[in-house]
Order: C-alpha cells, then sequence, then structure tokens
C-alpha cells in the first residue's frame, strides 16, 4: 500500500489544468498534492534538442483569451510574439502558393479569391467581432460557413481559417459558436508563440503550485479513487495511498477520468480532435514562413524566429494535418508541404513525426455548443471535480483546461474547507 499521506484536496494529472487547480486550491489554503504519470506539462511540455526547443505540435496562446488572465491571477508571466504576418494558401492539388486574405490589406491584394468573395469576406471580418456566440451553438462550424454566402473557393479561405482558430479537421464536428469566439479572439489580438516554448507556462505553473505549498508527484499513476463512507476519498498511486476531502481529476481524457471516478457519468461528448504532426528544428528560416492548405487540412508556420526557440540563424517551423490517417500518408503529405515552402533536407537540423495527437478530447458538440460541455462537477460525487480541455462552458483547447482548472481548484478547496470547518479536517502533510 506505501506511504499514506492526509491532504485536503489531491489533483490527478499536472498538465495545465491540473496544474492550475492545484496552485488554485493551494493558494486558497488547502494542503494539495497533484500526482502524474509523467513529468508536469502534459501535452504543453516541450522537449529541447540541440538547442532547438520544440513544443509537441504547434501550440499558440489566445492573447484575450480566457488561459492568459487565469495565469495573469496566478502570476505567470511569459514573453513571446505573435506570428509571422504574411500568410500563403497552398492549393495542394496544383502546387499553388498565393497570398491569403486575412486583414484588410490582404484581402485587397489576395489572388486567391474574386471579387465576390472578397465583397463577402470583408462583410464577414466586419460583422464577426459583433457576433453574440451564444446563439450559434445549434449550428455546426461548416453550416455557418455555408450560410455566409461565399463560393466554394471563398469558403475554402473561411475554413482554412477557421480550422486553424479550432484544430477541426472535419467542421461539421465542431460547433459555430466556438468556431465563432475563436475567430473573433484571433481578430481581437493574435495568438503569442511564448519565448522557450509552452514549458515556459508548465514551468511557472509547477512554482505556482509549489509557492502555495502543493507537492507535484512525477511518475505517479492515480490507479483507484475510491468514496469512503466518511465523505472522504482515497486515490491509490502504486507507491502510496492518499486520503482528502476533495479530489480534482484532470487526467488529460474523458476515457481516462470515467477510468478512475466512482460512478459511471452520462456524459454527451463531441469528437476528439487529433492531428499529424511534424516538428522541424531548421538551419536557417523557410522562404514561405506560414502557409494554410485550402484544398487540403494542412499546415506550416514558423514559430521561431520571431518567439525565441531556436539558436541564433535557425528556425522553429511546426507543420501539422487536421484529422490524422496513417502515418505513411500523412507524413507524405507534410513533407510534400514543407518542400513546397522551401525547405530541403539539408536545411533539417532536428526532426520529430507525431502521428496521432489529440489536440481535444472532445470538441463542442453541434446543437449543444459550449454550453453542452460537462461541467467541473458533473461526476456523480459530490467532492471530486473534473478539469480539462472539455469540460465546462469557457474557452477551446488550452483555454478551456485552464478554465475549468481555476474553477475546479477553487470548488475543490471550498469544499474541503466546509469539511475543515465542519471538524472533519485532515490536515496531517
Ligand atoms: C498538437 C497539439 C497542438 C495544440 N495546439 C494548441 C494551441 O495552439 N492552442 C491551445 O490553446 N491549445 C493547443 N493544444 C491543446 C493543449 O495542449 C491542451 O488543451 C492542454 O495542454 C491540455 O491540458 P490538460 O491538463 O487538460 O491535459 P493533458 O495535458 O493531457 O494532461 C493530463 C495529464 O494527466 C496525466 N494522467 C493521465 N492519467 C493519469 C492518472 N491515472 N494518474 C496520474 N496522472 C494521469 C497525464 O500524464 C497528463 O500529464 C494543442 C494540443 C496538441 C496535441
Amino acid at each position: 500500500m506505501g506511504d499514506m499521506v492526509d491532504v485536503e484536496v489531491v489533483v490527478v494529472g499536472a498538465g495545465l489544468a491540473g496544474l492550475v487547480a492545484a496552485a488554485v486550491a493551494a493558494r486558497r489554503g488547502a494542503s494539495v498534492v497533484c500526482c502524474d504519470v509523467r513529468a508536469a506539462g502534459g501535452r504543453a511540455r516541450s522537449d529541447e534538442r540541440e538547442g532547438f526547443v520544440l513544443n509537441q505540435g504547434p501550440h499558440a496562446l489566445y492573447r484575450r483569451g480566457v488561459g492568459v488572465d487565469v495565469l495573469g491571477r496566478l502570476g505567470v508571466g511569459f514573453t513571446g510574439s505573435p506570428p509571422h504576418p504574411v500568410v500563403s494558401g497552398y492549393t495542394e492539388a496544383t502546387g499553388e502558393l498565393g497570398l491569403l486574405p486575412t486583414s484588410a490589406g490582404s484581402l485587397l491584394r489576395s489572388p486567391v479569391i474574386g471579387l465576390l468573395d472578397k465583397v463577402r469576406l470583408a462583410r464577414v471580418l466586419t460583422t464577426l467581432p459583433k457576433l453574440q456566440c451564444a446563439s450559434f451553438g445549434a449550428l455546426s462550424a461548416a453550416e455557418w460557413i455555408a450560410s455566409l454566402g461565399c463560393t466554394s473557393r471563398g469558403a475554402g479561405v473561411i475554413s482554412a481559417l477557421t480550422r486553424v482558430v479550432t484544430y477541426a479537421g472535419d467542421l461539421d464536428l465542431v460547433s459555430a459558436d466556438a468556431a465563432i469566439a475563436q475567430l473573433q479572439l484571433a481578430l481581437e489580438d493574435n495568438v503569442v508563440y511564448p519565448d522557450g516554448g509552452w514549458q515556459s507556462l508548465v514551468d511557472g505553473l509547477v512554482a505556482a503550485a509549489a509557492s502555495g505549498g502543493a507537492r507535484v508527484l512525477a511518475g505517479e499513476r492515480a490507479t483507484v479513487l475510491q468514496a469512503s463512507t466518511d465523505g472522504t476519498f482515497v486515490v491509490r498511486t502504486p507507491a502510496r495511498t492518499l486520503q482528502a476531502a476533495s479530489v480534482v481529476v484532470a487526467a488529460g481524457s474523458p476515457a481516462a477520468a470515467r477510468a478512475l471516478l466512482p460512478h459511471a457519468p452520462a456524459w454527451e461528448l463531441g469528437a476528439p480532435a487529433t492531428a499529424a504532426c511534424l516538428d522541424l528544428g531548421l538551419r536557417r528560416g523557410p522562404a514561405t514562413m506560414v502557409t494554410y492548405g485550402l484544398d487540403q487540412p494542412v499546415y506550416l508556420s514558423t514559430h521561431s524566429p520571431k518567439a525565441r526557440l531556436a539558436p541564433l540563424g535557425g528556425a522553429v517551423v511546426h507543420v501539422m494535418r487536421y484529422g490524422a490517417r496513417t502515418s505513411a500518408e500523412d507524413r507524405a503529405q507534410l513533407w510534400a508541404l514543407v518542400r513546397r515552402c522551401g525547405i530541403g533536407e539539408r536545411d533539417v537540423a532536428v526532426q520529430r513525426f507525431l502521428h496521432e495527437m489529440t489536440v481535444c478530447h472532445a470538441l463542442p458538440r453541434p446543437g449543444s455548443g459550449l454550453s453542452g460541455r460537462p461541467a467541473i462537477d458533473a461526476t456523480g460525487t459530490a467532492g471530486v471535480f473534473l478539469a480539462g480541455d472539455w469540460v465546462g462552458a469557457t474557452g477551446l483547447l488550452a483555454d478551456a483546461s485552464l478554465a475549468s482548472g481555476e474553477v475546479a481548484g477553487r470548488a475543490a478547496a471550498e469544499n474541503a474547507m466546509r469539511r475543515r470547518v465542519a471538524g472533519g479536517a485532515m490536515v496531517r502533510r
């Protein structure tokens, strides 16, 4: 059974969601242990290879997203840069690359769409900031795009932009409220590529959790979560037994949460968003810095320069296919895009192919939208809370993990405090 540890809050999973939950609960005065199978960070961890910092696939943080606010409240600061402003549209069938309309200036100059689509797109760009996202939850992103009256070429451009902000390969599977909210964030103040990679956010959150007194245990899988008759919980890892008043399950996927929860939950979940990723450290920057596929769901972006991720003179380029297929098909497709953007084999110093990454475990479903995702307390067990990128009505991707982590950490601490006041406190660390 190993060590027996009594705390007030146990957090399972030390990705962004779990680290935020641990830091928030600890800062509210609860004694906290957070355990993870691996090192802290989950999908937000970065790896350093030969001086190149590689995130696990392309990662960008929305400057006006709720996640930046959560990080700020925890005192986690970072520096970074926006993406290169010139974006090319890529038509795989013909090999064409042409300036993509992403702003008023590029809209006028873009050869990719005709006059009718330019007029329609100008109207979309003007009206988009004023749309009330919540009223679009019944539609899919694809249905919303079809309603805009563009030609198939114009719809292809809007689809490419929508894929980039949602990571959904199939726009029939993500609700329009989430897509519109993401497009609004992108238009309002773009994204940032943090210097030092997303690891800098992970390191900041680990420090925030530690400064509140939370312990992060790496290399410890929670195998059992049991409710005791006195209303407390037991969480077992191979090394120890943790007893707590509250538990936050931030284990990444709904499947991992389900495997631990004492009662089978009745969630209605959307489809996952997967991606095949090629992460490159280059000796020099590419000729074409940023490219979005128009007839295929592919993406290439130079994250460094400007973000500090590469040795002097070098570059970090992330290439991706939204919706992973077989490793062989996706690898070949991504390398064709790499070559088309002017990157030769001799430019490549380091490379890593991640053939099937789960970007988001459950996209908001058309029909119910963001508000249809499971709430942090949708566990069927009072005192057990959820956090992750498929939880809560706020934000998409990491924004959802950070937002649900904050609310779950607060709720877990408050539940523990109620028990403490009622005389059932367990504060032996
Ligand atoms: C290719 C790719 C690109 C992305 N790009 C972006 C982007 O541009 N912008 C954006 O906002 N988001 C992006 N994301 C999404 C973002 O990375 C995730 O939403 C976020 O990191 C998820 O954090 P999390 O804590 O919810 O889950 P995870 O990071 O999955 O963390 C869950 C943790 O729980 C641990 N765990 C699981 N089971 C157990 C157990 N039984 N016991 C103990 N520990 C357990 C795991 O080891 C893991 O560390 C991207 C993701 C990918 C894969």
